[in-house]
């Protein structure tokens, strides 16, 4: 199984990768996630968001608020 790792000498969670979930018929590419990321694990392509490393993903949760269609969740 794979395991989180840290980027930048943060403390991130020690879980397992996979628990960053995108609903993705209910994004509509505004992009707001991908500010919102200050890690800048997410970008947009073809109007949906997209994760490019969840390894380094903390779980702050910060994209999931920034998310006014609620696309984003944790498993
Ligand atoms: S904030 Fe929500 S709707 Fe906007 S790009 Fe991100 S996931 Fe998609
Ligand atoms: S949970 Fe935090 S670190 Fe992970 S993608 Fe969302 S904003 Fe970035």
């Amino acid at each position: 199984m794979e395991k989180k790792e840290n980027l930048d000498g943060r403390n991130l969670g020690s879980g397992p990768v996979g628990r960053w979930i995108i609903y993705i018929d209910k994004c509509t590419g505004c992009g707001e996630c991908v500010d919102a990321c200050s890690l800048g694990l997410l970008y947009i392509e073809n109007e949906k968001v997209k994760m490019k490393e969840e390894r380094y993903c903390s779980e702050c949760e910060d994209c999931a608020s920034a998310c006014a269609f609620r696309a984003i969740t944790f498993r």
